[in-house]
This record gives C-alpha cells, structure tokens and sequence, in this order.
C-alpha cells in the first residue's frame, strides 16, 4: 500500500481535476480519505519527524485554472490526531476542523445564522485568534464585528 503522504497527493490531485475548491478538497480528506486509511497507510519517517516537531508537514502545492498555488499540509492536533488544511489569513494558521466545530464561539454564530468561514474577516482576524480569546472577549469582538457589517 500507498505511504500516507503519497496517497494524499494522489487523491488532493484527482479532486482538484474534478473541479473541487481547496477548502472541498480539505473537507473530502478530513472526512472520507483520512478515515477510510486511518491505521492502514504509513507515514514515511521524515513526515512523522516534521509532526512531530513541528505540528505540520507539506503534502503538495497545486495550482489550477480556478484557484491557486495552494500549500497543502497535514496538521497534528493534539487533541483529534491528523488533518489536512492549507493556511488561513495574514498569520496563516491552520484550523483543526473539529476543534472548530466544537468551540462554543462557533455555536454561537451558528445559532445567530453565521457560517464560521463567513465571519472569517477581511482585516485577517483569523479562526485561530477567535478560538484563542476567552469566551467574553470573543463575544464582544463578534459583536463589534457583526454592528460593523449591519452599518452600510
Ligand atoms: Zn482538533
């Protein structure tokens, strides 16, 4: 069988041919390849040693007609293991997608009817950041931000 990183390469490329955005792409990985190889593909010695270490390793740069070039990485989170993503905002963070879905900011703004790639700002206030604030910060910072976007 394919190593981890060679199988991830081939599939990101296949779903990128077939017309898919980078963040479909991520999601098609983190629910459906990375799962369906979990325990059965290997990771090649110097991936493991850049996770490790670093907490991230670069699967593949792809440019297409549409979008791109994009870096793909694999991310370690410690708390939910192996993902994929590519690096969001100015301090290009990488965002684990159910860490995401499990902070308590994000049901918030998905209990006022906001998607969290939405409220992903233009000034680069990134995911990340958000997460990082406490509960009460972050909300007074959603709220600045969501009178802002109601004043025009
Ligand atoms: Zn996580």
């Amino acid at each position: 069988m394919l190593d981890l990183i060679s199988f991830l390469r081939l599939w990101i490329r296949g779903a990128a041919f077939d017309g898919l955005s980078p963040a479909e792409i991520c999601r098609e990985v983190n629910e459906v390849a990375l799962p369906a190889v979990a325990g059965k593909a290997r990771l090649p010695l110097r991936a493991r040693f850049y996770l490790a270490v670093r907490g991230f390793y670069p699967v593949i740069t792809l440019k297409t007609c549409r979008w791109g070039p994009i870096a793909f990485y694999l991310v370690r989170c410690r708390e939910h293991g192996l993902y994929l993503d590519y690096p969001h905002g100015y301090d290009e963070c990488f965002i684990c997608p159910r860490c995401l879905r499990e902070s308590a900011i994000t049901r918030i703004l998905e209990d006022i009817g906001l998607k969290p790639e939405e409220f992903m700002s233009p000034d680069g206030i990134s995911w990340q950041k958000i997460l990082a604030l406490d509960e009460g910060e972050a909300y007074s910072l959603i709220i600045s931000r969501l009178s802002e976007a109601t004043k025009e």
